[in-house]
């Protein structure tokens, strides 16, 4: 499957905010974006940043939340689509469905450091679905399903290591975690208010609306 294996911090940079591409590095003073390191934009003419057109700020808020979750444009534009088929406000209606992707939920259940780190885990096959192996990392839930690290998977270094920390993590409201079990239940879809990705959904839309 197809990813961005560039520089991440340089995303963070761009972006002008924090993306948390990196795990734990991203909460420690060697984060590029820490106001100690005075973050500028990527290039030359990075301490500078130019006054943007309407069509950039746009963008920049495109990629902004494309490189926050860690999706190919292809694929962001089909989820975008897919809000707007669904009723209710668009905006609202991509981040829900970018939040439910399966591993945006590995993610925020705290099962994976970044989203990255999620990704791989989907991928390798470590969880299953409602009782059922899914390796999609853009696989959607929904409220009742049951997301738990498989049987065969418990018993590995990495998981045996996360069971430690896992009852400490924070995770949303619309998420309920067994940490013993591994397991996590939607409870329902996430409001914009659980929503704590720094994005403008509204300049995303005029972005594709154009
Ligand atoms: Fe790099 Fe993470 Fe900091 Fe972004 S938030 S600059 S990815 S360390």
């Amino acid at each position: 499957m197809a990813r961005y294996a560039g520089p991440k911090c340089k995303l963070c940079r761009r972006a002008g905010i924090k993306l948390y591409l990196k795990g734990e590095r991203c909460y420690t003073p060697k984060c590029q974006m820490e106001p100690s390191r005075h973050p500028s934009p990527p290039g030359e003419r990075g301490t500078r940043r130019r006054k943007l057109s309407e069509y950039a700020v746009r963008l920049l808020e495109k990629q902004k939340a494309r490189h926050a979750y860690g999706v190919l444009e292809r694929q962001f534009r089909k989820h975008f689509e897919e809000a707007q088929r669904r009723p209710g406000a668009t905006g609202e209606n991509f981040l829900q469905i970018l939040e439910t992707r399966l591993d945006n939920v590995v993610f925020r259940l705290g099962l994976a450091d970044s989203r990255t780190q999620a990704r791989q885990i989907v991928r390798h096959g470590h969880l299953a679905v409602n009782g059922r192996k899914c390796d999609i990392p853009s696989a959607l839930v929904r409220p009742g399903d049951v997301v738990r690290v498989r049987e065969t998977s418990l018993r590995r270094p990495y998981f045996s290591e996360l069971a430690q920390s896992l009852q400490r993590r924070s995770i949303p409201a619309w998420l309920d975690l067994d940490a013993r079990a591994m397991a996590g239940r939607i409870l329902s879809m996430p409001a914009r208010t659980d929503i704590d990705t720094d994005v403008n959904e509204q300049l995303i839309v005029e972005y594709y609306s154009r």
